[in-house]
């Protein structure tokens, strides 16, 4: 499998990360990229660990609202922090690991690739993403980032009620490949676990050891495989082992140096 080439500065072109700290530094007043929302919103009925009827509709409720004649609306929030779009940190699974305002910002800031996972078939009837297939995607040896599209994005999972076991994910030697055998500090995934139902603390244990940092629930619908830069920062829930994120991309492109 070949990879989009990484826009770099080379010759004649001036290949550019239309960020706007980039597109500042040249002075140049191309528009950027599009945003990429790769958040799933959060609402009554979003699929939730292991429930067939999703997320309650309390997980919002007003204790102060206009209608009943109070000044604002104002809401109490009652959810899991794993819910729908979000990152896990290490003490998730590790005792004594760290919590999710102790995460790099420099890792959940930056160049990410999004690829495409073709996946073989586990024992409950679904897909996982094994070292020998992320051997076969051929990753660029230096990719910090990664966001695995798989076929749980095909079958709609994160838009579907009921939680659905038999989702798409790593299994254990996959996780030992990327602490092992590649640069990769952040690995994102599109449904509610990096890690398939039957090995699934293992592969936490496996990846949060290795210090990498682990996005699950992604909606990656409307992303291509390629690079983007990515910006996703999770509320900052001092001392706890997962929050919700907002996740968004901005596709890496070449602009012609005389454009600018
Ligand atoms: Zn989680």
């Amino acid at each position: 499998m070949v990879w989009l080439q990484r826009p770099r500065t080379s010759g004649v072109l001036l290949l550019l990360a239309l960020s706007a700290a980039a597109v500042a530094a040249a002075s140049c007043k191309h528009a950027a990229a599009p945003y990429i929302d790769v958040t799933v919103p959060v609402r009554a009925g979003m699929p939730i660990w292991e429930s067939p009827r999703g997320l309650p509709k309390h997980w919002r409720t007003l204790h102060l609202q206009l209608a009943d004649g109070d000044e604002v609306n104002q809401s109490w929030l009652n959810l899991d922090a794993h819910t729908g779009t979000h990152i896990d940190a290490p003490a998730h699974f590790l005792k004594g690991g760290s919590a999710i305002e102790d995460l790099d910002l420099d890792v959940l800031i930056g160049e990410v690739l999004v690829v495409e996972v073709p996946g073989g078939s586990n024992i409950t009837g679904g897909s996982n993403i094994t070292a020998e297939v992320l051997q076969q995607l051929a990753l660029p040896a230096d990719v910090q980032r990664v966001m695995l599209k798989t076929d749980n994005t095909e079958k709609g999972l994160m838009a579907q009620r009921a939680f659905a076991s038999n989702y798409t994910a790593l299994d254990s030697t996959a996780a030992a490949h990327i602490t092992g055998s590649s640069s990769i500090k952040l690995v994102g995934i599109d449904y509610l676990s990096i890690g398939m139902l039957e090995d699934i603390g293992e592969t936490h244990r496996t990846l949060f050891k290795g210090g990498v940092v682990v996005i699950e629930g992604l909606d990656l619908s409307q992303v291509q495989r390629g690079w983007y830069h990515q910006m996703c920062l999770p509320a900052k829930l001092a001392g706890s082992d997962g929050a919700p994120v907002r996740c968004v991309l901005q596709q890496l492109v070449t602009v012609k140096h005389t454009e600018l």
